[in-house]
C-alpha cells in the first residue's frame, strides 16, 4: 500500500519534469491526415478486409471510411468519405472531435516518435532537449 503510494508520486513528479511537446505551424490542407487513419481493434490495429467488416458490424460510423492501402507494417489505412477531391472536408463544420484534435501530441504519437506526415504544415516540437537534461 504505501509502495503504491510512495510510486505514484514519483511517476507525476516524473511526469511533471518530463520534456514536454508543443505544436507547431498551421494546416497547408495537404489532406493527409483524413486518407492515412489507422483504426483500432481490441488493443490491435486492423491490418485485414475480415477485421473492417467486423468493426463496420460493431459500429456504423466506421462505413464512412474506404480502405486507401496499407503502410509498411501491413497495418490498413484508411481514407475518410467527407474528404473532397480537393483536399477539403465536406463536413469540416460537424467534423469529430479526433479531426478537430489531429495533430494534439497522445501517448501514442509520442511512442511512434512525434512525428507528422511530411506533407503536414504542423510540427511537433520538443520544449527541451535531450542535452539540457545531462546539464
Ligand atoms: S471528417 Fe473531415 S477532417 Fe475528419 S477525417 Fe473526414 S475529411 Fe478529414
Ligand atoms: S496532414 Fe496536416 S496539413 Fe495535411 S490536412 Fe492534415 S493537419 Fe492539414
Amino acid at each position: 500500500m504505501l509502495k503504491n503510494i510512495f510510486l505514484n508520486i514519483k511517476f507525476y513528479i516524473q511526469k511533471l519534469f518530463t520534456s514536454k511537446y508543443k505544436i507547431e505551424g498551421k494546416c497547408n490542407q495537404c489532406g493527409e491526415c483524413c486518407k492515412n487513419i489507422v483504426f483500432m481493434i481490441d488493443d490491435e490495429y486492423i491490418k485485414t478486409e475480415k477485421q473492417f467488416e467486423d468493426l463496420k458490424k460493431f459500429d456504423k460510423k466506421y462505413k464512412h471510411f474506404d480502405i486507401n492501402g496499407k503502410n509498411e507494417k501491413g497495418v490498413l489505412l484508411f481514407k475518410c468519405k467527407s474528404l473532397d477531391e480537393n483536399n477539403r472536408c465536406k463536413d469540416y463544420k460537424f467534423r469529430s472531435l479526433y479531426c478537430r484534435a489531429y495533430p494534439f501530441v497522445t501517448d501514442k504519437i509520442r511512442l511512434g516518435g512525434c512525428e507528422t506526415f511530411d506533407t503536414c504544415g504542423y510540427k511537433i516540437v520538443k520544449d527541451k532537449d535531450f542535452k539540457s537534461f545531462l546539464k
